[in-house]
């Protein structure tokens, strides 16, 4: 098991002390975004359908401090005043810091690499879609979310760098729009056609609630979903495998999609009216259609159940939608099926895939007396399997992001 994650006051105040080590200075504040795991709802955003996820209690947090130009120590001798400086403890072996640096005037789609292509987006976003006028600034970010484990440890980042600015720089963005912000950042910025669901859960997210939200309209509502008042808890199963074949499946079940609409008439398979007969379409698309259009009715039915305060009632769906996922849409892959099958066999109320597939991370909703059984039955399989060893945690729904409350008192 992994080991539990400091509270969230601790570390902001390493990450302050951390953060006037590196750039000499105080920081005017830290942020935080969390991480967030789909409940179900699996492929529907990009069908216009209904997705349900929440918040987790695991976190990026950012200090930032804006730059002020005449009052600055001049750290490093070039501290320009639209340069941005940015670095984070997630770093290569060996190093402290991963440390990179942009300039805001020459920000340009692809201009930027690696992980500072994150809060670049979110400047360039905020300077290209809401005219704002974003000054240099001095960033140290520190994150709980694993990375590349699906659960959305890159919007974690840029809602973290879009909260602190929209505060800092008085920009007045509400919570929809810094969502339709951050999926401008990485469909224009970073070039990654994602939707608008993580950031959404992120931003919106409310401690012991899901985010049920409307792709098509992008209403939302919170949902409650009060694991811990009924001795539940979500484990998490990071498989820490991604298949090659990631990306060209996912271009290929979103042509998929489109093309089953189109030939049963609709904008998108959202429009398509319940009952609709699906024998038009050739087997393959069929299928895929079939697991879209029955996603979404799990969701709805998952949604009913929590507001009825049945929370152990969703297991079923829960597994039903894994299924779905894993023979109509072909989206799973041995790993993440084992993580299933395994902890369905220790005790686990439902458990499925969560994210994209082929690959990243498995949910089982367990008892919370069950947590030791269901993870030694995981890694037992997957020991047997060969397989490489999974990273298990447990999370729960937490609040969206907002600022730091910092309590200490400083100069101690
Ligand atoms: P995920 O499912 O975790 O969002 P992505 O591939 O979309 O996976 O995003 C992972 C990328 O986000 C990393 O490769 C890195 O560029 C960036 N990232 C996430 N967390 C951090 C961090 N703590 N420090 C630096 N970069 C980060
Ligand atoms: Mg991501």
């Amino acid at each position: 098991m992994n080991a539990p994650v400091p509270p969230v006051q601790s570390r902001a105040e390493d990450l302050v002390r951390r953060f006037a080590e590196v750039y000499g200075a105080e920081p005017d504040g830290v942020w935080r975004a969390p991480g967030r795991v789909n409940l179900i709802g699996e492929h529907t955003d990009y069908n216009n359908g209904f997705v349900l996820p929440f918040a987790i209690d695991r976190s990026a947090l950012v200090a930032v401090r804006l730059r002020r130009p005449g009052s600055e120590p001049d750290f490093e001798r070039e501290a320009e005043a639209d340069v941005v400086r940015v670095a984070s403890t997630y770093a290569p072996d060996g190093e402290e810091l991963s440390r990179a640096r942009f300039s805001i005037g020459g920000l340009e789609p692809g201009g930027v690499g690696g992980w500072a292509a994150y809060p670049a987006g979110v400047v360039y976003a905020m300077v290209h879609s809401s005219g704002a006028a974003v000054p240099g600034f001095d960033l140290l970010l520190d994150s709980t979310v694993p990375v590349g484990a699906g659960l959305s440890s890159s919007h974690a980042v840029e809602v973290a760098v879009a909260v602190a600015l929209n505060e800092l720089l008085e920009l007045g963005l509400d919570r929809p729009r810094m969502a339709r912000l951050t999926q401008y950042a990485e469909n224009e910025f970073v070039g990654a056609p994602t939707g608008i669901m993580d950031q959404s859960a992120s931003l919106m997210g409310q401690e012991g609630s899901a985010l049920f939200l409307d792709c098509r309209s992008l209403d939302s509502e919170t949902v409650p979903l009060p694991l811990a008042r009924h001795g539940l808890e979500m484990l998490v199963i990071d498989t820490r495998v991604v298949h090659s074949h990631a990306d060209g499946g996912y271009s290929a079940r979103r042509s998929s999609c489109e093309r089953g609409a189109a030939a049963l008439g609709a904008a998108s398979l959202r429009e398509v009216p319940a009952g609709t007969s699906l024998d038009v379409l050739d087997d393959e698309t069929r299928r895929r259609v079939r697991h879209v259009l029955g996603e979404n009715e799990r969701v709805l039915q998952v949604v009913r159940q929590l507001r009825a305060d049945d929370v152990g009632g969703i297991g079923n769906l829960l597994t039903a939608s894994h299924a779905s996922l894993r023979d109509d849409f072909e989206v799973s892959c041995p790993e993440l099926d084992q993580a299933v099958d395994a902890a369905l066999a220790a005790g686990a109320l439902g458990a499925r895939m969560t994210g994209g597939g082929f690959g990243g991370s498995a949910i089982a909703l367990i008892r919370r007396d069950d947590e030791e059984r269901v993870s030694a039955a995981v890694l037992a399989a997957f020991a047997a399997r060969g397989f490489r060893e999974p990273a298990l945690f447990t999370v729960l729904p937490a609040d969206g992001a907002g600022r730091v409350r910092l309590t200490w008192s400083r100069g101690e």
